[in-house]
């Protein structure tokens, strides 16, 4: 493209709310066919909320809920701060921890008030030696509406579950139809179990899931459609998107993410809403057919 269409295409991006950081991310981005999101953030608002404690085995659920929320003060993620935010929503009074350890992917253990803690998905249950036993069906029920659920552990035994909702962005569903009319294939990655990710993909008719990815894989998961011969662009906002981003053919950051995630990408969607990529798919082809 010719340094004028590319500055004209740069200007109506900026005012769009789409800031483009360079030529190559403009061109890139007119042959992509295959559009990666993360959920947590890009598709959801990314403000998880608590909506349900579940206590078993003889515990009770404000303790279930005091003891989870006083080991999560300790981690900055956003499913620790629902659980903290709602514990003192609800007026549990939080006690110091100690060992905090964040294992990541999985969730956090540490002590509180003497007692082993942890918290966190399946594999932290695995991790500590467990089994999720009956809370299972319990888990699945919750799942299966979208919610993230994690098991809460006391003393080496399964005490019950915290669950968060995090609702879908306002702009997400219109803006998956039109990318969607465009003709991308959009695949949803995520950290979050498989069955949580597949309610929130029904819903919004994404092609193809990957759940319960570890940090690592999102940029190995783009490498391998890469290798296939797939163009591919990858919408994140958290830290752990950040190599994902740079590993893609076009990286789009939401603006309301991590300045790592920022960095990486060739697009900004400054209001963080995927709507924004549509109208970077019209600016591409619009400044790519001007110049041909
Ligand atoms: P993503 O941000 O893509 O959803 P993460 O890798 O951050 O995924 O987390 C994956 C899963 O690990 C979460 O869904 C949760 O079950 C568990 N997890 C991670 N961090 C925590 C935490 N601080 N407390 C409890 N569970 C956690
Ligand atoms: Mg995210």
């Amino acid at each position: 493209a010719t340094p004028m269409s590319i500055m004209t295409a740069t200007g109506r991006g900026a005012q769009a709310g789409v800031l483009i950081k360079n030529a190559e991310a403009l061109e890139r981005f007119e042959k992509v066919d295959t559009l990666i999101v993360d959920k947590t953030g890009t598709l959801t608002e990314g403000k998880p909320r608590l909506v349900a404690v579940v206590a078993e085995n003889g515990h009770d659920e404000t303790e279930v809920l005091r003891l989870a929320a006083s080991l999560e003060r300790g981690s900055e993620h956003p499913l620790a701060e629902a659980i903290v935010r709602g514990a003192e929503e609800r007026g549990v009074e939080l006690a110091a921890a100690g060992d905090f350890e964040a294992v990541t992917g999985k969730g956090v253990k540490g002590t509180v008030d003497g007692r082993a803690v942890a918290l966190g998905n399946l594999a932290m249950i695995r991790e500590l030696g467990l089994e999720a036993g009956g809370l299972t069906e319990k888990a699945n029920g919750r799942r299966d509406e979208g919610e993230t659920v994690m098991f809460v552990v006391v003393d080496n035994g399964v005490a019950g579950l915290v669950c968060v909702a995090d609702p879908v962005k306002e702009t997400t569903p219109d803006a998956l139809k039109a990318l969607h009319e465009l003709g991308f294939r959009i695949i949803m990655a995520t950290g979050d179990n498989e069955r949580t990710a597949k309610a929130v993909a029904a819903r919004l008719g994404i092609d193809e899931i990957r759940a319960d990815v570890l940090p690592e894989d999102k940029a190995r998961i783009i490498q391998e459609l890469q290798q296939q011969g797939r163009k591919v662009a990858m919408a994140g906002d958290g830290v752990n998107d950040a190599p994902a981003l740079a590993q893609a053919d076009v990286g789009i950051a939401m603006g309301t993410g991590a300045d790592v995630a920022i960095e990486s990408a060739g697009f900004t969607l400054v209001k963080g809403n995927l709507d924004g990529i549509v109208r970077a798919r019209r600016l591409a082809h619009g400044t790519m057919r001007n110049i041909r």
